[in-house]
């Protein structure tokens, strides 16, 4: 695993840090591609499989490198192709990945400080800094990518 100065980390670096329990898991989790706002951050929706009474979890990533509404696809995609930050609603990866995401510095948003020792007794619980849904995202954010563009685009029409 490879992780730069910052200890920032690509979507190939984040994951090298899954278990093959949750890769396995995160099989017949499909990823969508929701929608992307006006400072890049793309959403993604993901069909909660285990979790009664809950449709969907909601997968955030963000690219470390600044794009304005001018960008280029050929730009838009090397932004996508360096280091990304990543989040999951899901119970996973509040309590148990969370503080893994926040020590490899690829968490989006607020920064778990607190060790999931309680939660994510070694070896019981699947290892791994990110969750199934998050998995599932790495594998589809690449093929999205000029459908993200588009929309990006899109939402700064007549700027
Ligand atoms: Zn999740």
């Amino acid at each position: 695993m490879r992780f730069k100065k910052f200890y920032e980390a690509t979507v190939v670096d984040i994951r090298a840090t899954i278990g093959d329990v949750t890769k396995g898991r995160a099989k017949p989790v499909k990823s969508e591609f929701k929608s992307i706002n006006k400072s890049g951050t793309a959403t993604f929706y993901s069909n909660a499989v285990t979790t009664e009474d809950q449709s969907h979890w909601e997968q955030t990533i963000k690219p470390v490198k600044k794009f304005g509404k001018n960008v280029s696809l050929v730009k838009f995609r090397e932004a996508w192709n360096g280091d990304v930050l990543v989040r999951c609603s899901c119970h996973d990866f509040r309590y148990r990945r969370g503080y893994g995401a926040t020590e490899e510095n690829f968490i989006l948003g607020k920064k778990e400080k607190r060790p999931s020792n309680i939660t994510n007794p070694p070896p019981t619980f699947p290892k791994g800094k990110i969750c199934k849904h998050v998995e599932n995202l790495l594998a589809v954010v690449k093929p999205n990518i000029p459908k993200m563009y588009k929309e990006f685009k899109a939402s700064h029409q007549g700027e």
